[in-house]
């Protein structure tokens, strides 16, 4: 989901209170919508916002906190100094952002990561329906953008032959393409929206990821719910990787060692996979992505080191879902 689209829905304004928050994204079961409900919890409630721990574990051998790689941060263009204060996390945090940057800002998010290159890898948000998608994708490469992200509210299915050219020209490039995956919200409530979930269903991402081998496909909130479905693709498809963004980690986090059932497999035997530097844990095929805003992405940090203790995620595979497999695929400088 885009900080765009919040802020349009002021929602900052209609909620003020964490239980508001916790009570829509559960009633309503938004994963998008709880991600954004995530920014409203930081913004005013106790287990929001700027606690002292960081990253619990994998630190490096320097003494500072490991490296996380965050495959989810949106930029927010109604910030104007967005930039300089997501540096600032991003140096508490020792974290690095695919900035998720509307073709419009395209040019001060370039910019920025050609100065910052360790902090902010460039990613271009297209409207897969705009008839000169394809021009803009050209430009964005043009400019080094690493990848597309998040493609989300699509008239068709993600599948939908019209697409392909983009996936196409995504494929030549080797790109890493994020997708959203899973409910989304609902921004008019008075007026018809041509919007649905169903378009945006884990389940599209398999044809993706086989029919364009070369993209790294990166689905965003695990196709909530449709949790099964994005895991069992993820592990038939090695280009394939889920964030756990959005309300998951919120709604399930009594019962966050259920996440073993869907991440089951060992990776041994029969059930071999082709995972990053042949981890055998099921969770290698999760990256952190946190889809909140700046002063939220510590909780998520939290809420993943919440669910590694509770389903007993190997530390090698923690570091890797934090920043080693992006850090790797996209090359990134250290
Ligand atoms: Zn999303």
């Amino acid at each position: 989901m885009t900080n765009k689209l919040f802020n349009q829905f002021s929602r900052r304004k209609f909620l003020g209170a964490a239980g508001a928050a916790t009570l829509l994204s559960s009633a309503r079961g938004f994963g998008a919508y709880a991600s954004s409900s995530s920014s409203l919890v930081d913004n005013g409630a106790p287990d929001g916002g700027q606690s002292s721990t960081g990253s619990a574990s994998g630190r490096a051998a320097s003494g500072g906190k490991a490296r996380i790689v965050d495959m989810h941060v949106h930029f927010d263009a109604k910030n104007p100094n967005f930039i300089e204060d997501f540096l600032k996390v991003a140096e508490r945090l020792n974290l690095t952002a695919l900035m998720l940057t509307p073709f419009e800002n395209r040019k001060v998010v370039a910019e920025a990561a050609k100065q910052h290159p360790t902090r902010i890898v460039p990613f271009g948000y297209v409207n897969l329906d705009a008839p000169d998608v394809a021009a803009q994708v050209e430009e964005l490469h043009s400019m080094g953008f690493r990848g597309l992200g998040e493609l989300e509210f699509v008239k068709k299915p993600y599948i939908d032959p019209s697409y392909f050219p983009v996936y196409e020209q995504a494929n030549e490039y080797g790109w890493v393409v994020l997708f959203h995956t899973g409910i989304v919200l609902r921004k008019k409530f008075d007026e018809p929206e041509d919007v649905a979930s169903g378009r945006m269903r884990p389940i599209h991402l398999e044809e993706i990821a086989r029919r364009f081998p070369k993209i790294t496909v990166l689905g965003a909130h695990c196709g909530n719910p449709e949790y099964e479905w994005a895991a069992e693709i993820a592990r038939w498809n090695s280009n394939v990787f889920f964030d756990l963004s959005g309300s998951s980690l919120t709604k399930m986090q009594q019962r966050l060692s259920r996440f073993r059932e869907i991440f089951w497999w060992s990776g041994e035997g029969d059930s071999q996979v082709k995972t990053p530097e042949n981890d055998s844990s099921a969770f290698a095929k999760v990256v952190f992505g946190s889809d909140t805003g700046l002063e939220g992405i510590e909780n998520v940090v939290k809420q993943y080191h919440a669910l590694f203790d509770a389903c007993e995620v190997p530390e090698a595979t923690r570091q890797r879902i934090m920043g080693g497999t992006l850090i790797k695929l996209l090359g990134l400088p250290g």
